[in-house]
């Protein structure tokens, strides 16, 4: 088994291409935030030339199709044919399970390179109860149908406190389903999480005593686990992927960030204005990326700052890491 921390590099991107903002569920902790971002669904024609922006970097990109539910767009298919004929690196498409507009019978395994299922709980009830009810069931007749007919499937597991009980189940629970990755995911402070009373993060010893156990022995099963790194010593370096590294994350009203825990926020970096990508007047989230503190992220400095400790002369026990620097585990 080999582990190790995913380098942020210039030579690849990640595309995360938000379609639509609707959705059937009301996950507790959803990170959509409809006040900044909208409710359009963006129409076929926009989505291909919005991805034609990006093409000349196609090669490099990884592209995300998400929502919302993005099976809720009626043209999924179309706009997943049109990235796979602009030659993106890698295209997954985050799905709550539900596949709607039977998708899997528009698509083949060779469009897309995962479908990523996202499940919060080992049990139907402790999912069901943050995700929806039957989304449980959703996810497994999902997984099921989508790896009978050869498309390569990886879930993801939101940990909170809600369900970080049954994340050592998990093992058993994904040996059976024939899934390929596993992305576990630290909740989120942006959206309905991003409420300081909706807030269900664990906390540092328990994410550190269990995290990296769990994802042991899951990739113990042959399958690839990927977890965010969070928690950097005072003397790791610290990055913000923002300056190293070129990560999009594309709403329907045209706002593009280049971190996703900005997003609640109107500063984002850029903005697609008559399918042209538009740097936006400063000040916008570049600035805060240019700000070089002890404590290492500079936004969850300024949102979630209790998650700080500092010793008695005023140093940072700890520093957060960007919330894009992850630990690979391969089996
Ligand atoms: S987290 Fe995803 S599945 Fe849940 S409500 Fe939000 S968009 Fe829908
Ligand atoms: S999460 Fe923090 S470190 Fe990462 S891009 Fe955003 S501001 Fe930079």
């Amino acid at each position: 088994m080999q582990k190790q921390t995913v380098a942020f590099s210039r030579e690849s991107s990640n595309l995360f291409f938000h379609i639509l903002t609707r959705c059937n569920l009301r996950c507790g902790h959803c990170y959509i935030n409809r006040a900044q971002h909208g409710e359009t669904t963006l129409p076929i024609e926009t989505i291909n030339a919005w991805l034609e922006i990006f093409a000349p970097e196609a090669k490099q990109t990884n592209l995300v199709l998400l929502g919302g539910e993005p099976t809720l767009h009626p043209d999924l298919a179309q706009a997943v044919k049109t990235a796979k004929g602009l030659g993106f690196k890698s295209i997954t498409i985050d799905t709550n399970g539900f596949l709607f507009h039977n998708i899997l019978d528009k698509i083949t395994p060779g469009d897309v390179d995962f479908i990523s299922f996202s499940l919060d709980g080992a049990t139907r009830e402790t999912n069901d109860a943050i995700r929806g009810e039957g989304c449980f069931d959703a996810v497994m007749s999902g997984i099921e149908q989508a790896a009978a007919r050869g498309f390569s499937c990886s879930m993801i597991y939101t940990v909170s406190e809600k369900n970080i009980h049954e994340l050592d189940r998990m093992p058993g629970l994904v040996n059976s389903l024939g899934i390929s990755r596993f992305f576990i995911q630290v909740i989120g402070i942006r959206g309905e999480s991003g409420d300081p009373d909706a807030r269900n993060q664990v906390s540092k010893q328990t994410w550190l005593t269990t995290i990296p156990k769990v994802a042991e022995q899951i990739a113990g099963h042959g399958i690839t686990v990927t977890y965010p790194k969070v928690f950097l010593s005072p003397d790791e370096g610290f990055q913000c992927a923002a300056n190293v590294a070129r990560n999009y994350f594309v709403f329907p009203n045209g706002r593009v960030y280049q971190c996703p825990i900005c997003e609640d926020f109107a500063l984002h970096s850029f903005e697609i204005e008559n399918n042209t990508l538009v740097p936006r007047p400063r000040i916008n989230e570049t600035d805060l990326f240019a700000l070089d503190i002890p404590e290492g992220c500079v936004m969850n400095k300024m949102i979630q700052p209790g998650n700080l400790a500092y010793d008695d002369s005023g140093t940072p026990c700890h520093k957060i890491a960007c919330c894009m620097l992850k630990e690979e585990l391969s089996p």
